[in-house]
């Protein structure tokens, strides 16, 4: 093993999240050297990539999950809310690097695609409706169109609506200020323009295979070359493990407190994917239903419009499933390795109170293609199973979390876990995900970087980069406007 290297940042995995911590530091200060290490051998091929993932822009448009009924029959909406504008600080990233010439081409990653809510039956349908009101009433939902009329219906989703039987009720919500994205091609593109900074480097097929803090006070990783086998020493005074699923195993490596009692729930995926172009051009939307009962939230279904390349499909699921890898390109002991002492009551009381989670999970898993195809006729009856095939998604690891009532919960969002100084994060989970990447790493900023932040510093150019920095556009509906129509401008996305 050679000397320890010393750099100022280590990233750890090239996906959305690295990327944009990468792209944040640079603009912030460029004079940081940092380095970033990748166990395959490119950017944006684990979860990031187009096809592991569903590249909804999310915004809690479409996603009914996000706005639970409560008891008195009203419709919360707060969690649509916060999800709603955590996208626009994504835009307003976007925008400003398409401004400034490191993104070229907004369409090489984002297009616009309308957002739709799709429902049939009555009681569904009386949600949903509800659920229109509710949002409509605030200005972040501007412009969401409602329907039961089925000529409506049959010209914003024509495939959902032809062969359905004309009985049957059936109600939407759409909003064409949507967005399909493409969160491999932006990650890759975000690389090619760090790859032009000076003092950052990212170095492919190298597995980080330990972290440990020593008396210097420096985070020090081994550093594995895949291809040749040589292990080296990098040490730094700021590490963030944007790993993905391998994430909670470096956090467990480094030996931090703040990750006792924490494990992960791997939650597998399998889409069916439709690239004929006499399909794939009749669908302009992203269609999601509503969950079935003791699904994980993530598992809704939809029907979605993708464009990758430049080449539109349909891609529909996910069907979840359960598979013991906590990365796609893992290994299928990862489940068993995250099983310490300090875990195992939480992984028990996880499974003790998710008993319709498991057995959701295991009819998945079971189901044979015949019922996988039944379940896309519920939203394109007309669906031919020549024209669809078989595509296994990204692995999303559900964060367990500690809790001193329950033991442990299942929680189904990010997590960023920091040490106490702040010189050590890593992210956990995977919902809403890369919509998020751009809020989760200013809350990164904010909490590793507090010191920076000033007027005398970081401030004016993270209002350069974020104009909105600091403002809620919940609140300030004249900001949330401007910031939409611009955003839309930049990028080419609709604006209503
Ligand atoms: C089925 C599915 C559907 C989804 N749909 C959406 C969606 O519609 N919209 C949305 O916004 N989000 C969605 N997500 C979530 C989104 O894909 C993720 O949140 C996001 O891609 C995570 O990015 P990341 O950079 O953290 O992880 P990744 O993209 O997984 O990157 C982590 C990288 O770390 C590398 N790595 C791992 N271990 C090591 C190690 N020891 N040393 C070096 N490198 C390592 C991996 O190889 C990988 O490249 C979906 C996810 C899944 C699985």
């Amino acid at each position: 093993m050679t000397n320890t290297h010393q750099v100022d940042v280590i990233l750890v995995g090239a996906g959305i999240m690295s990327a944009t911590l990468g792209v944040f530091l640079k603009e912030l200060s460029p004079s940081l050297s940092i380095e970033m290490f990748e166990l395959l051998d490119g950017a944006g091929l684990e979860s990031s990539n187009a096809w592991n993932n569903a590249g909804t822009g999310h915004a809690a448009n479409c996603e009914l999950n996000y706005t639970p009924e409560l008891k008195d029959g009203s419709i919360d909406i707060s969690k649509a809310l916060d999800v709603n504008v955590e996208f626009d600080l994504s835009r307003q990233l976007w925008s400003y690097l398409v401004k400034n010439g490191a993104i070229q081409d907004p369409q090489s990653f984002i297009h616009p695609v309308p957002h739709m809510s799709f429902v049939t039956g009555d009681k569904n349908a009386q949600f949903l409706k509800k659920r229109f009101e509710a949002l409509t009433a605030h200005h972040c939902y501007h412009g969401m169109e409602y329907t039961e009329d089925r000529n409506t219906l049959s010209k914003w989703a024509p495939l959902v609506m032809e062969g359905r039987d004309p009985h049957e009720k059936v109600a939407a919500t759409r909003i064409i200020t949507g967005a399909d994205v493409d969160y491999g091609a932006l990650t890759r593109t975000l690389l090619t323009h760090l790859s032009n900074a000076e003092s950052f480097k990212t170095h492919y097929s190298h597995r980080v295979v330990n972290i440990k803090r020593k008396s210097d006070g420096l985070w020090h990783l081994k550093v594995k070359d895949t291809k040749s086998g040589e292990v080296r020493s990098v040490s730094a005074k700021f590490v963030f493990l944007g790993a993905g699923g391998g994430t909670l195993s470096l956090l467990q490596k480094s030996g931090i407190p703040e990750v006792k009692k924490y494990a992960g729930f791997p939650v597998s995926g399998v889409w069916l994917r439709c690239d004929e172009p006499t399909v794939s051009k009749n669908h302009h939307a992203k269609v999601y239903g509503k969950a079935s009962v003791g699904s994980p939230p993530m598992s809704v279904p939809h029907l979605d419009t993708r464009v990758v390349e430049g080449k539109r499909s349909i891609l529909f699921g996910p069907y979840a499933g359960f598979s013991t890898k906590f990365l796609k390109n893992g290994s299928l002991l990862d489940f068993f390795r995250s099983i310490r002492l300090d875990n195992i009551k939480s992984l028990l009381a996880v499974a003790r109170d998710n008993m319709a989670l498991t057995k959701y999970l295991i009819g998945q898993v079971l189901q044979s293609s015949k019922h996988r195809f039944a379940t896309l006729q519920e939203f394109y009856p007309n669906a031919k199973p020549e024209d669809w095939e078989l595509e296994v998604a990204g692995q999303r690891v559900q964060i367990i979390k500690p809790d001193p009532k329950r033991g442990a919960y299942l929680q189904f969002g990010t997590e960023l876990i920091y040490t106490e100084d702040h010189s050590l994060v890593g992210l956990l989970g995977a919902s809403p995900g890369a919509s998020t990447a751009v809020f989760i790493m200013v809350d990164l900023l904010e909490k590793c970087f507090a010191d920076k932040l000033t007027d005398e510093e970081w401030l004016p150019k993270l209002k350069e980069i974020i104009p909105s920095y600091g403002e809620s556009l919940i609140e300030n509906e004249k900001l949330c406007q401007q910031v939409r129509a611009e955003t839309a401008k930049t990028l080419n996305l609709e604006s209503l």
